[in-house]
């Protein structure tokens, strides 16, 4: 008896997505969304987030154990760092360059619409920066969900334990053990995400309809394109040359860009993204390096949208922005957005340090704050998809990409 083949998990996802846009419509007159659809949606960045730093540390140990080889491992951070902080400066650079071609904040009265926000982050010194990588206390680092300090931690624990030779083998093999255990229990989490898209669907439209976005769609307008433009001219490119067909890519990815794009959230895409490389047939060793550093570092959305509204911001309080000032977001937009954490809304607060830095008043940011959900989707759907990328391009210049793995994984 031939049974009818479920819909694949993206695809319920899909389906939990537009019936949450049409619910929000519904309930968006009833001002009931927040509290009826919100815990449905809560609930499921919660089950996420709680795989996220087991998964991490447990794959990320197992896979440097597996390395065994210094000299690899190094030349792979190297590689993955260089490649990050270019695409994001690519991106900011493409954020501003649409800012001023295209106007997003001209013609824009905001005499009465000021709303105040104090919010203010003060940047964090490099030097600070640098020694926060290491943890004090690991234990620390773990329970606070520091990714930085737990992938440094992770990679040396995995390398002592390949250098140890023998000896290492038994707690290798119970890190291998726990990483299959906790991949098996994100997909038990993904069962629960069609409901958890519909309700977080439910929520951003029931708040934000249409009519709040009507002022401001000059710039929702100009941020997606920067997002396009970004993807067409960056990653599609090494997409293209790492072999993988892009249809093929973006379907392998379904899953973590839809989270994104519905949770606003690329840290609760984090698992499914890994899962989704690694059927694209990058290496585990490079997935669970890359995607987690990635997660915590790499916001190439973010920082599209620091460009942007940095040129948005100064336009409505009519800052000139000349080109060192220009110069200054960018150089600031990349230490924000390394900053950033991949939560809803992180990137609103973390733009006052590129606000503040040239000058522009930070009731901007009460203006952003208004549509900002609309940016956040497209903003953490770009984070998470540079992830993806720069996973496919590390594994692939460590000549590990092996889309037949990959093939067989996605078959099990
Ligand atoms: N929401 C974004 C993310 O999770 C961060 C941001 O607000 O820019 O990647």
């Amino acid at each position: 008896m031939s049974v009818k083949k479920h819909l694949s998990l993206p695809a319920q996802m899909g389906v939990g997505m537009l019936l949450g846009v049409a619910a929000g419509a519904l309930v968006q007159h009833f001002d009931m969304a927040t509290s009826w659809f919100q815990p449905f949606g809560q609930l499921f960045i919660n089950l996420v987030r709680m795989v996220v730093v087991p998964l991490v540390i447990v794959s990320l140990v197992s896979g440097a154990a597996s390395v065994g080889d210094v000299g690899r491992l190094g030349r792979m951070a190297g590689k993955t760092l260089v490649y990050y902080f270019l695409t994001t400066a690519v991106a900011i650079v493409i954020g501003l360059i649409l800012g001023n071609l295209l106007h997003p904040g001209a013609g824009l009265d905001l005499a009465h619409d000021v709303a105040q926000n104090k919010a203010s982050a003060t940047p964090p010194s490099l030097v600070k920066v640098l020694m926060d990588i290491v943890p004090v206390n690991p234990m620390d680092a773990l329970s606070k969900g520091n990714m930085l300090q737990i992938i440094f931690f992770a990679v040396m624990l995995g390398f002592s334990l390949s250098v140890c030779g023998e000896k290492g083998r038994p707690a290798v093999a119970i890190f291998d053990s726990l990483t299959e255990a906790m991949l098996r229990m994100t997909h038990m989490v993904m069962l629960y995400a069609p409901i958890g898209v519909f309700a977080l669907m439910t929520v951003a439209v029931g708040n934000h309809g249409l009519g709040v976005l009507l002022p401001l769609i000059k710039l929702v307008g100009v941020m997606y394109l920067g997002c396009v433009i970004h993807v067409l001219v960056v990653y599609l490119p090494i997409i293209r040359w790492s072999g993988i067909r892009p249809g093929h890519f973006f379907r392998m990815l379904g899953a973590p860009l839809l989270i994104a794009f519905s949770s606003c959230s690329s840290a609760a895409a984090l698992s499914s993204n890994m899962e989704g490389v690694q059927r694209l047939g990058a290496s585990r060793t490079v997935a669970s390096f890359s995607i987690p550093l990635g997660n915590t570092i790499n916001m190439d959305g973010t920082a599209i949208y620091m460009g942007v509204v940095a040129i948005f911001a100064a336009e409505l309080y009519g800052v000139p922005m000349p080109f060192d000032k220009q110069l200054a977001v960018l150089l600031m937009g990349i230490l924000a957005s390394v900053g950033t954490m991949g939560v809803p809304g992180a990137g609103l607060l973390m733009i006052t340090m590129v606000l503040t830095q040239v000058g522009i008043p930070l009731e901007a940011v009460g203006i952003v704050a208004g549509i900002d959900r609309v940016l956040d989707m497209a903003r953490t759907t770009i984070n998470v998809l540079g992830d993806a990328t720069g996973a496919i391009c590390i594994s692939k210049l460590e000549k590990d990409l092996d889309p037949e793995r990959g093939a067989r994984m996605a078959e099990d």
